[in-house]
């Protein structure tokens, strides 16, 4: 007998943040992929802290992706609302996870006494939901009523996984996130496999990245600028992933005598937080990371690097002298260290900001990224005359043709491809382009939009 189920998409519509959609056997289980915070959006403003548009109690298991905050950031709320079920991750998914969600309390903190607002969750919350929260390995069958579910690895971030459901004779797989393989760090992003269904991530749905050799030389060359001209190079760096891949070039660069001797801060106690938990799931890393980490080699550490985990040092970063180099916290300049430096440094002509992963819009690095001549920055308005210049070679995601490839891989059996998690224009270029080169149904789905599927 044919049997259906009920896909809806609750958040990652429309937009590259706040992950969230729902699969219901009808009189049965309900299953729940990601519970992200929504970021930087202009139509956001306070919309994390709404309810959610649906019975949070009877949300069976929420299966979750990878530790990006964009993924995870509301579980604390949905378990503080009344979820009861089970949160289902790989281990170092949940390990980050931990760390982040606690070190983000402070900041909602900061945040509700400024806008007047409840923060979005506690300490509590956060607790309570890592005592619900099971893990599995790649590959590990979860059998759970009439559903099979494995993770298999997305090459995105440590322990990021896409989750493969199989239900009465086919599959849907929510894709998480997508790495840019091949990087030194991770594994390859697997195979789509032979999907029926796909939820699949559109972020770069609509552009290309460097070649890696070019990210490479265009690394070399800005630190080579930055050395002549004694500037200052600011890089903003989400603390998981993007910080540890370019602690790991600057190592090489280094070792190979490319660039010259500039003292790197790592201002980022979350970012040495994170990387200490690379060292604690080997298994999870690339097989060249793992030989180097066998062989004794610190993968992340190399002389002129300093480890900042006080405000007080963080602080005294502005009286060291120039050239340098610093790695700061957030990713999107809407908060953390980085900010403090970008309104010290950014007036100055001789200093660069490099932007190296994806800036939402509405945020600071955004309007950073666009060219505008003044950015407001902790309710300030800060003059740029530093260069500002992007490298999307180091992007933990896909590009345009890294997608296509990917969903051409499942052609076979691919019935429908729905393209989240991208702005409209990148989603829609992924649609155009599934329907046009592969005649595979697509379609960017809408905020709240239920389909029903066939199984
Ligand atoms: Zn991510």
């Amino acid at each position: 007998m044919e049997k259906k189920l009920e896909l809806t998409f609750y958040g990652g519509t429309g937009s590259v943040t706040g992950a969230n959609f729902i699969l219901r056997e009808p009189d049965g289980l309900t299953l729940m992929f990601d519970c992200g915070l929504t970021q930087g959006e202009v139509v956001c403003d306070n919309c994390n802290l709404d309810d959610f548009p649906y019975d949070v109690a009877a949300v069976d298991y929420l299966f979750v992706s990878h530790a990006h905050i964009d993924h995870i950031g509301r579980i604390p709320k949905l378990v503080h609302d009344g979820f009861r079920g089970k949160i289902i991750s790989t281990p170092p998914t949940k390990d980050i996870a931990e760390l982040l969600l606690i070190d983000s309390i402070g900041v909602l903190e900061k945040e509700a006494k400024r806008g007047g607002t409840p923060p979005l969750f506690g300490r509590e919350d956060v607790e309570r939901a890592l005592s619900v929260w099971e893990t599995a390995g790649y590959h590990e069958e979860l059998a759970i009523g009439e559903f099979k579910i494995i993770f298999k690895d997305a090459g995105h971030i440590l322990g990021s996984a896409m989750t493969e459901v199989s239900y009465g004779a086919k599959k849907i797989v929510f894709t998480g996130d997508l790495g840019n393989s091949p990087e030194p760090i991770l594994r390859d992003t697997e195979a789509v496999g032979h999907p029926n269904y796909l939820v699949m991530e559109s972020v770069y749905g609509d552009r290309a990245h460097e070649h890696r050799d070019e990210r490479r030389r265009l690394l070399e060359d800005v630190i080579s600028q930055t050395y002549n001209r004694k500037g200052v190079l600011m890089i903003p760096a989400f603390s998981v992933e993007r910080t540890q891949l370019l602690l790991h070039e600057l190592n090489a660069m280094i070792e190979e005598g490319l660039i010259p001797p500039v003292p790197v801060y790592l201002d980022s106690p979350l970012a040495i937080k994170v990387t200490a938990i690379y060292g604690k799931h080997k298994s999870y890393l690339a097989d060249e990371a793992l030989q180097s980490l066998t062989g004794g080699k610190d993968l992340f550490d190399f002389p002129w690097l300093h480890r900042v985990m006080q405000s007080e040092e963080s602080k005294r970063i502005i009286e060291k002298p120039a050239p340098k180099i610093i790695i700061a916290g957030s990713g999107m300049s809407n908060g953390g260290r980085i900010v403090h430096h970008e309104k010290a440094y950014l007036p100055d002509p001789n200093n660069t900001l490099l932007l190296v992963g994806y800036q939402a819009a509405g945020t600071p690095g955004r309007v950073l990224q666009d060219g505008a001549s003044e950015v407001e920055l902790m309710g300030e308005s800060v003059p740029v005359r530093a260069r500002v210049l992007t490298v999307s070679g180091y992007s933990a995601h896909r590009d345009k043709d890294g997608l296509f490839d990917f969903v051409a891989g499942g052609v076979d059996t691919l019935e429908q491809v729905y393209a989240v998690m991208g702005e409209p224009k990148a989603a829609l270029f992924l649609v155009q382009r599934v329907r046009d080169n592969l005649g595979i149904n697509a379609s960017a789905p809408e905020a709240g939009q239920t389909i029903v599927l066939d199984f």
